[in-house]
């Protein structure tokens, strides 16, 4: 596949093989003639590796998957992988109502290996735009594209007051399965109150890296609190939902992703439940002496390595005091952060920004800019601010991809039109002036 004399020119490069970029590559793979290649820098297909712990779910439903939504006989579903994989009586026996991210990430890496678009161990470094197409230069050789999908994901972000520490004692979450731990006899503290933070805590709490001295779960948060998976609140995740976001005033399109925080990163009700009840059950029943404490509504101000480990301070949103705490191991559950991926350096100056330096995105998902409407460069989990509160998550990836790809072959490859959903967000007769006036 290497192009080093730029003799063949690719449809479209993918830069990133997460599960977005997946999505795209199997549906190109197994619907179009599209000559495409989706560049990985991983040696082969993982998904957020670091945070693949025991007893974690999905917190989407497994007919979410890379292909379901606008392609269900597609030999890359859930369920085809189900049949390949012999247990799908036995899947159904399980009458699991979400999957666990183990399965999800094995489901991910069957579809991965078997596409031959996807190219591991070629990480991208940098994309040049020649007037006419892409060159991009990789690890592993370089290559030419007349079209890009930028699919990089995201990177840990760590507050400021951590980044002098960041060892093997204070650490994102995103690390946490990397290597070996040992927490025994440690005074721990988990930082961020959404799914990774209860995630690690759960994991902590049952000894998985041993047994703590004593286990702090500190969060910004008002309170632990759940993910909002209410029937109505998944109208969220519908395309007809973000049909209409996208025609709505950018200042309201804030609002709206503000107010559904915990749509998306609340903790699921099960994963809060099985907490409660570990809580409940070693100090409530085995009366255990109390060596957790949960510490909401504070917001870790600093920290401060001390010859007897580090020392904290967190301002308490409810006393409005400075709060001092102390821990021998901090981990980051802190989230992720946006920067713009280091391959686009030479092409940010021809892309169109937003007064917060935000990607202009089309509803098609292509980056707005100057070159040749016929290069055109899509980006996926690139724009919550314009498309809405699903564009990270995976419910809606089958139909951005669908959407992608239409767009790329300027016909209707997928059916993508939508039905009216169960909520009408904005009615189309409005009041005329006249009859507001009267
Ligand atoms: C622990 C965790 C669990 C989640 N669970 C859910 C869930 O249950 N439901 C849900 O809806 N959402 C979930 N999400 C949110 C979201 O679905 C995932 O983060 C998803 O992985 C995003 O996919 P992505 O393809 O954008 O990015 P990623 O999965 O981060 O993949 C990006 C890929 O790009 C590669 N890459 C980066 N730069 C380059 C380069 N220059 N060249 C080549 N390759 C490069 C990386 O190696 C990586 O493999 C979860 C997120 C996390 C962190």
């Amino acid at each position: 596949m290497e192009m080093n004399h730029h003799k063949q020119c690719l449809d479209l490069a993918g830069v990133g093989v997460g599960p977005f970029n997946l999505s795209v590559a199997a549906l190109i793979d197994s619907k179009t003639e599209l000559n495409a290649c989706f560049f990985e820098g991983r040696e082969s297909f993982s998904w957020h590796p670091g945070l693949l712990l025991d007893n974690t779910n999905m917190q989407t439903m497994f007919l979410k998957d890379l292909v379901t939504a606008v392609d269900p006989q597609n030999p890359y579903s859930f369920l085809s992988y189900l049949v390949d994989q012999k247990k799908f009586y036995r899947f159904l026996s399980a009458e699991l109502s979400c999957i666990s991210r183990h399965e999800f990430s094995d489901y991910l890496a069957w579809t991965a290996h078997q596409l031959s678009n996807v190219m591991f161990s070629s990480r991208v470094e940098n994309i040049e735009y020649t007037g006419e197409a892409f060159e991009i230069e990789t690890n592993n050789g370089s290559y030419l594209a007349k079209n890009l999908c930028i699919g990089t994901g995201k990177v840990p972000f760590i507050p400021d007051c951590a980044k002098p520490h960041i060892s093997d004692k204070v650490f994102h979450a995103a690390e946490m399965g990397l290597r070996d731990r040992d927490f025994t006899g440690k005074r721990v503290m988990v930082v961020g109150g959404g799914q990774s933070g209860a995630d690690i805590f759960l994991n902590v709490l049952n000894g998985k890296w041993g047994k703590a001295k004593s286990l702090d779960w500190l969060s910004r948060r008002s309170n632990f609190q759940p993910l909002d998976e209410a029937a109505f609140t998944n109208e969220f995740f519908t395309p007809e939902y973000v049909e209409t976001f996208l025609d709505l005033d950018p200042s309201v399109k804030q609002s709206e992703i503000d107010a559904q925080k915990l749509t998306s990163d609340g903790v699921t009700q099960a994963a809060l439940l099985a907490i409660y009840r570990e809580l409940y059950y070693r100090f409530d029943v085995l009366k255990e002496d109390k060596w957790v404490r949960l510490l909401p509504h504070r917001t870790v101000s600093a920290v401060d390595n001390q010859p007897g480990g580090f020392s904290i301070q967190s301002h308490n949103a409810l006393s409005q005091q400075v709060e001092a705490h102390e821990a021998d191991i901090i981990i980051l559950a802190t989230g992720f952060s946006s920067p713009y991926p280091q391959c686009l350096k030479s092409i940010l100056p021809l892309l169109e920004l937003d007064e917060k330096g935000r990607y202009g995105m089309t509803p098609n998902f292509e980056l707005k800019w100057k070159g040749s409407a016929d290069n055109k460069i899509f980006a996926v989990n690139a724009g919550m601010h314009s498309h809405g509160i699903a564009e990270p998550q995976l419910s809606l990836m089958a139909w951005r991809s669908a959407r992608i790809i239409n767009q790329l072959c300027q016909k209707s490859v997928f059916d993508i039109e939508s039905d009216k959903g169960m909520i009408e967000w904005v009615t189309e007769r409005l009041v005329t002036e006249y009859a507001k006036a009267s």
